[in-house]
Protein backbone atom coordinates (compact mmCIF):
# COMPACT_ATOMS: atom_id res chain seq x y z
CA UNK A 1 0.00 0.00 0.00
CA UNK A 2 1.06 3.54 -0.98
CA UNK A 3 0.49 5.85 1.43
CA UNK A 4 0.05 9.60 1.97
CA UNK A 5 3.21 11.19 4.04
CA UNK A 6 0.45 13.85 5.45
CA UNK A 7 -2.95 11.94 6.33
CA UNK A 8 -1.88 8.18 5.24
CA UNK A 9 -4.65 8.12 2.75
CA UNK A 10 -4.30 5.17 0.93
CA UNK A 11 -3.09 6.61 -2.62
CA UNK A 12 -2.24 2.80 -4.60
CA UNK A 13 -2.72 2.75 -7.57
CA UNK A 14 -3.42 6.07 -9.62
CA UNK A 15 -4.26 8.60 -7.21
CA UNK A 16 -0.61 8.85 -5.88
CA UNK A 17 1.32 11.81 -6.53
CA UNK A 18 5.40 12.68 -6.20
CA UNK A 19 6.13 15.86 -4.97
CA UNK A 20 8.82 16.95 -7.16
CA UNK A 21 10.81 19.23 -5.25
CA UNK A 22 11.41 16.73 -2.27
CA UNK A 23 9.70 13.16 -3.85
CA UNK A 24 7.39 12.46 -1.09
CA UNK A 25 4.22 10.51 -2.02
CA UNK A 26 0.95 12.20 -1.40
CA UNK A 27 -2.86 11.73 -1.66
CA UNK A 28 -4.29 14.48 -4.36
CA UNK A 29 -4.91 16.78 -1.76
CA UNK A 30 -1.62 17.20 -0.23
CA UNK A 31 0.15 16.94 -3.63
CA UNK A 32 1.03 20.73 -3.80
CA UNK A 33 3.83 21.67 -1.54
CA UNK A 34 1.86 24.13 0.43
CA UNK A 35 -0.08 21.29 1.12
CA UNK A 36 2.80 19.21 2.72
CA UNK A 37 4.92 21.62 4.19
CA UNK A 38 7.70 20.83 1.86
CA UNK A 39 10.74 21.33 2.49
CA UNK A 40 11.56 22.44 -1.17
CA UNK A 41 8.63 25.37 -1.37
CA UNK A 42 10.68 27.89 -2.22
CA UNK A 43 12.05 26.23 -4.74
CA UNK A 44 8.75 25.58 -6.54
CA UNK A 45 7.64 29.21 -5.43
CA UNK A 46 10.26 30.31 -8.03
CA UNK A 47 9.60 27.77 -10.46
CA UNK A 48 6.05 28.19 -10.26
CA UNK A 49 4.66 30.66 -13.52
CA UNK A 50 3.82 33.58 -12.53
CA UNK A 51 -0.20 33.93 -12.74
CA UNK A 52 -0.92 37.11 -11.52
CA UNK A 53 1.60 38.82 -14.44
CA UNK A 54 -1.69 38.55 -16.84
CA UNK A 55 -0.33 38.82 -20.40
CA UNK A 56 -0.76 42.64 -20.99
CA UNK A 57 -3.40 42.57 -23.41
CA UNK A 58 -3.97 46.35 -25.33
CA UNK A 59 -7.42 46.63 -25.24
CA UNK A 60 -8.72 49.72 -25.97
CA UNK A 61 -12.92 49.22 -25.56
CA UNK A 62 -14.45 51.88 -27.28
CA UNK A 63 -17.73 53.22 -25.75
CA UNK A 64 -20.78 51.19 -27.73
CA UNK A 65 -22.48 53.29 -29.87
CA UNK A 66 -25.51 52.62 -28.50
CA UNK A 67 -24.37 53.72 -25.02
CA UNK A 68 -22.77 57.03 -26.70
CA UNK A 69 -26.30 57.91 -27.98
CA UNK A 70 -28.29 57.03 -24.24
CA UNK A 71 -25.61 59.34 -22.57
CA UNK A 72 -26.14 62.06 -25.12
CA UNK A 73 -29.67 61.82 -24.81
CA UNK A 74 -29.66 61.89 -21.53
CA UNK A 75 -27.82 65.03 -21.42
CA UNK A 76 -30.04 66.69 -23.87
CA UNK A 77 -33.21 65.58 -21.98
CA UNK A 78 -31.51 67.26 -18.45
CA UNK A 79 -30.50 70.86 -20.31
CA UNK A 80 -34.22 71.00 -22.09
CA UNK A 81 -35.65 69.86 -18.71
CA UNK A 82 -33.35 73.45 -16.92
CA UNK A 83 -34.20 75.15 -19.98
CA UNK A 84 -38.10 74.36 -19.14
CA UNK A 85 -37.60 74.65 -15.38
CA UNK A 86 -36.01 78.56 -16.17
CA UNK A 87 -38.34 78.99 -18.72
CA UNK A 88 -40.87 78.69 -17.06
CA UNK A 89 -40.08 80.49 -14.05
CA UNK A 90 -38.75 83.60 -15.64
CA UNK A 91 -41.90 84.07 -17.63
ZN1 LIG B 1 -3.08 13.37 2.20
ZN1 LIG C 1 7.34 18.27 -1.50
Amino acid sequence: MVACEICGADVTGGSAFTCTYCGGTFCPAHRLPFNHACPNIEEWKHSKPQKKKAPVVTRNVPVPDDKKIIIAGGVIALVLIILALWFFRVF
